[in-house]
């Protein structure tokens, strides 16, 4: 065992862990980042690799260098089955490179004094009358290490190794359940021409992407990142699906593979704390993706900005350190906990349609540009125009519409709920409450294998 003790120890140094070493060390925390890669490889995954840039101005960050994005995406189109039918959501992004992006972040946190030890593998929390004390940690498959810290940042992703092991809390599941992740697969490949440069193509299509969708995202001329992303306890693979998309796709016949690699990413809405005494979760260790499309980096550093800020402020008021890390859930929530969720039933709602519900919503523009936009940017609102609600009336296709305009009123309900985010007194009964509409909605309005 060293000596050494840490104010924070971050475990994972991917977007989420890497931005809130960087938020602690700029503020003059101790803090430590362990990776299990080595450090030349940190920030590479596999990815969609498309980030708004809103997500960089959220999170206060400069604009990327140059060398950290391929192309820039101009907006996104989302096309029903048929692709006959699309809708336009405006807003600017980044095709990252995502290895280059995830570089440039751990090098802010380096400059700003974090340390870093890669080829470091954290296993084991240790506890002593119920607060995390020590961290066992791997070096370089070998050498055992246990290292001291007042606070702990489980950043490992789906991983999620300290997630895993905490004791009992409310409101944090040690496990995510598998219809709650997307599993994904994707391939760079190298193309003639990219079709649409600054368009990424969303297809929404349960054949070829059951519960999920598949994309085509371009990164300059000759650069696509394509993939499918499926829900996860279907016995699906999304590399036999890719496969199908390509073989129907004659422009993509001649391509290549430059790499391709699978990957998972929970869609559910985020923990409902992310604060269980000293050790928080960020990142898709604290499910924070965007339940529709699964967007995770954006939400990554929002995390690690909440949190970062919380544990700066317990440090600094070690008297009120409960009251100071609860900030953590409070500021997550009013910034997007409340979206992710009331987006969660949304996500539920879309994943039991049938091609032929989703064909008619986008021909008759149920739901519009606007909300659609809304959704993706995670502002989670969903107003049914009078025109649906018309339609209720007799028309040929109650079952989608009646589901519609019920998924709509849960998603209120759980907005509300979570605009009422209670203090860590209230929160067991509070968490009781809000699981219980998540269930209703879930037992009436899920997909059913
Ligand atoms: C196929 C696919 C496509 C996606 N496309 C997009 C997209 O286009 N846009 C978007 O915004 N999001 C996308 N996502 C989601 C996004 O990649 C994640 O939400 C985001 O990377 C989460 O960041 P994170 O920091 O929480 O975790 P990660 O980036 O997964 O980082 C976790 C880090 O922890 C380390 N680690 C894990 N276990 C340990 C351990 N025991 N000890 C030490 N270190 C450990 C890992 O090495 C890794 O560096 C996609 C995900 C997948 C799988």
């Amino acid at each position: 065992m060293t000596d050494e003790k840490y104010d924070v120890i971050v475990v994972g140094a991917g977007t989420g862990g890497a931005l809130t070493a960087f938020s602690l060390a700029e503020k003059g925390v101790k803090v430590l980042l362990v990776d299990c890669k080595v450090e030349k490889l940190i920030g590479k995954k596999v990815c969609g690799d498309a980030l708004g840039l809103h997500h960089i101005k959220n999170v206060k960050l400069p604009y990327p260098p140059k060398d950290t994005f391929k192309g820039r995406i101009d907006f996104v189109k989302v096309y029903s089955p048929s692709s006959k039918y699309a809708v336009t959501v405006e807003g600017e992004g980044l095709a990252l490179d995502r290895h280059r992006f995830g570089q440039w972040l751990l090098g802010l946190a380096l400059d700003k004094g974090a340390e870093l030890m890669a080829d470091t593998r954290a296993t084991t929390l240790s506890y002593e009358r119920g607060r995390a004390t020590q961290l066992r940690m791997v070096c370089k498959g070998q050498s055992t290490q246990y290292i001291k810290a007042e606070y702990f940042v489980d950043a490992s992703g789906y991983d999620a190794v300290l997630r895993r092991q905490i004791p009992d809390t409310p409101g944090i599941q040690r496990d995510v359940s598998l219809e709650d992740v997307s599993v994904a697969y994707r391939e760079i490949r190298r193309v003639e021409q990219v079709e649409d440069i600054g368009i990424a193509k969303i297809f929404l299509d349960q054949e070829l992407a059951p519960g999920g969708y598949w994309w085509y995202f371009p990164q300059d001329e000759h650069t696509l990142n394509i993939g499918v992303g499926v829900q996860g306890g279907r016995n699906i693979n999304p590399k036999d699906k890719l496969k199908e998309v390509i073989r129907r796709r004659e422009d993509l016949q001649k391509s290549s593979i430059l790499e391709a690699g699978g990957g998972i990413v929970p869609t559910r809405r985020s923990l409902y704390s992310l604060v269980a005494k000293n050790v928080l979760f960020i990142g898709d260790a604290a499910c924070t993706a965007n339940p529709i499309h699964g967007g995770g980096i954006g939400p990554s550093m929002l995390s690690a900005r909440t949190c970062g800020g919380a544990i700066v402020k317990a440090l600094n008021d070690r008297e009120n350190e409960e009251e100071k890390l609860w900030e953590a859930n409070t500021e997550y929530t009013r910034l997007y906990g409340a979206k992710s969720a009331s987006l969660d039933i949304f996500r539920m709602f879309l994943q039991a349609l049938t091609n032929e519900e989703i064909e008619f919503g986008m021909m008759k523009q149920l739901i519009s540009d606007k909300d659609l936009a809304e959704i993706g940017y995670g502002t989670g609102s969903l107003t049914l125009k009078d025109k649906v609600l018309k339609l209720l009336k007799g028309f040929t296709k109650p079952g989608v519409l009646i589901n519609l305009s019920e998924t709509a009123k849960y998603m209120r309900t759980v907005k509300e709920e979570y605009d009422n985010y209670p203090h860590a007194k209230e929160f067991p009964e509070w968490v009781s409450k809000v699981e219980g509409i998540f269930k209703e909605y879930s037992r009436n309005y899920a997909f059913k294998k």
